[in-house]
């Protein structure tokens, strides 16, 4: 039927004339075969290229404190940028696809990595049940669920859990954080990551003590190895 074809993308070029999607990052309209982030802004992205780099300096901001195989962050968050942007748009306005569509394209940078390519399930830092109620999902498991389709392995979200309520982190040294972390994950049941390679995904990584205190919930019950992902690293 060549004939409803024709009409149909007729229309959806009208659609799209009448209603242009724009690039979530420069508000300019968007070229067929774009979609949520124009090519422009795209490349502009200022990635940090570690994936492939043991002992980075992000990977440093464990070391004595948590037992991590690998750490790696797809991008460098700068104020008032255009990842900030992204970011804030992905955690507060409810833009839940900009996780998703960076997820996708960070994990297709990570399938062919020895370390992070071995990975067998993504696991998205939870957030508390009150904040969940109240934002209506987790931004972390957005990124996971654009980066296990690629990566085609499972997001588990749930055996992982936050049982206090982050405490407020403000005016505190990273010491301070660290401490003041210690303790508000709890591992539903060790058994399921026994023996599995676990990707921690997050947002953005800044001291690394809430990733920390995952890793260490993860620990004490299971013999899991554990890396981290953020989209995002201060
Ligand atoms: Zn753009």
């Amino acid at each position: 039927m060549p004939k409803r074809t024709t009409i149909g993308s007729w229309l959806e070029d009208l659609v799209a004339l009448c209603f242009p999607d724009l690039c979530v990052c420069c508000n300019n309209n968007l070229y067929r075969g774009e979609t949520l982030i124009c090519m422009k802004c795209l490349h502009r992205l200022p990635k940090n290229d570690m994936h492939y780099e043991k002992g980075n300096i992000l990977e440093k901001k464990f070391w004595g404190k948590a037992d991590v195989e690998r750490v790696t962050s797809f991008l460098r968050y700068i104020k008032k940028s255009d990842v900030q942007r992204l970011i804030n748009k992905l955690k507060y306005k409810g833009e839940k696809e900009i996780g998703i569509f960076l997820g996708k394209y960070a994990a297709a940078e990570l399938v062919d990595n020895d370390v992070f390519g071995s990975v067998d399930v993504i696991v998205p830092v939870p957030l508390h049940k009150s904040k969940y109620r109240k934002r209506g999902y987790n931004q972390s498991r957005c990124i996971a669920d654009g980066m296990a389709e690629i990566m085609g392995i499972p997001v588990d979200e749930g055996n992982l859990y936050r049982a206090v309520e982050n405490p407020t982190q403000t005016r505190k040294s990273t010491y301070e954080r660290w401490e003041n972390t210690k303790g508000i994950f709890e591992l539903t049941d060790g058994s399921i990551f026994d023996g599995k390679h676990i990707l921690l995904v997050d947002d953005v990584l800044t001291t690394g003590s809430t990733l920390i205190a995952c890793v260490e919930a993860i620990r004490e019950k299971s013999n899991a190895k554990i890396s981290v992902f953020t989209l995002a690293s201060a």
